[in-house]
């Protein structure tokens, strides 16, 4: 069974961002980029079911600058067998999952594993687009994933429970964050991923156009937090939350 799976270079969960002064984005300019962490979970995933024996083949997938190679390989040092960067920039979720349906076309992968969401964007939506764009079952957020024969399990936690789905394979499944501890690579498989198969490809060899009809109008930050104050006592607190605050 082939597994693919979709990494995006972002900014890395530890960097404090900083808006542009223009507001027309973050500004990633000599900042720290890593694999999106639900990206991660989704390539520890693939690569557990390879250790298991039931895929045979994982297929790592970015859509980003030239830079993004280093994700892929990232994703093979990982244990992903290959990767495909797709070069385009600042892709909105649907050119991303239109790419994606074009390269799961031609690989025909019976499992497609991307992340819940981007950190970055905090979308959640190319999992769900691809999955409507194959037509093919989705269960997203997944924390558990149990393949067997044409079918996989997959668990989910909703509010207040966990719920278990079915699938029928081919699916797509978006991976949450209790799925699994993504492993840190050691130095001989980042060696080893250097020598992996890249392949480079452009969303207008595959056919594919990433125009959008969406536009991010502003980014901003959120307005800084004001100073608190310290009170006395309890009375001075009710006094305050009652007449200064109006809460109570
Ligand atoms: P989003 O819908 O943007 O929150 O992204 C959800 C998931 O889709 C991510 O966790 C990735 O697995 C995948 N994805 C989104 N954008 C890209 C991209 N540019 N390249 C590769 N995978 C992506």
């Amino acid at each position: 069974m082939k597994a693919l799976v979709a990494v995006k270079r972002v900014v890395d969960a530890n960097v404090k961002v900083r808006v542009k002064s223009d507001q027309s984005g973050v500004d990633i300019a000599n900042v720290k980029m890593s694999m999106n962490s639900f990206d991660e979970i989704a390539v520890e995933e693939a690569v557990r079911l390879k250790e298991k024996g039931t895929v045979t083949e994982i297929v790592a997938v970015s859509c980003g600058p030239a830079k993004a190679e280093e994700t892929l390989r990232t994703a093979m040092a990982m244990g992903a067998d290959r990767g495909v960067l797709v070069e385009a920039e600042d892709l909105q979720p649907l050119a991303v999952a239109k790419v994606l349906k074009a390269i799961v076309d031609k690989e025909q992968p019976q499992l497609v594993i991307v992340g819940k969401q981007a950190i970055d964007g905090d979308n959640g939506q190319t999992g769900q687009m691809l999955a409507a764009l194959l037509d093919w079952p989705q269960a997203v957020s997944a924390s558990k994933v149990e393949v067997a024969g044409d079918k996989v399990k997959v668990t989910r936690e909703i509010d207040g429970g966990k719920e278990t789905l079915e699938l029928a394979l081919p699916a797509v499944l978006t991976a949450d964050l209790q799925l699994n501890e993504p492993r840190h690579t050691k130095l001989p498989d980042i060696m080893k991923a250097k020598k992996k198969p890249l392949e480079k490809t452009k969303p207008a060899d595959l056919g594919v156009d990433t125009a959008s009809g969406l536009k991010v109008v502003k980014v901003s930050e959120p307005p800084a937090r004001k100073e608190g104050v310290k009170v006395p006592d309890v009375a001075t607190l009710v006094d305050k939350l009652r007449n200064e605050a109006k809460v109570i």
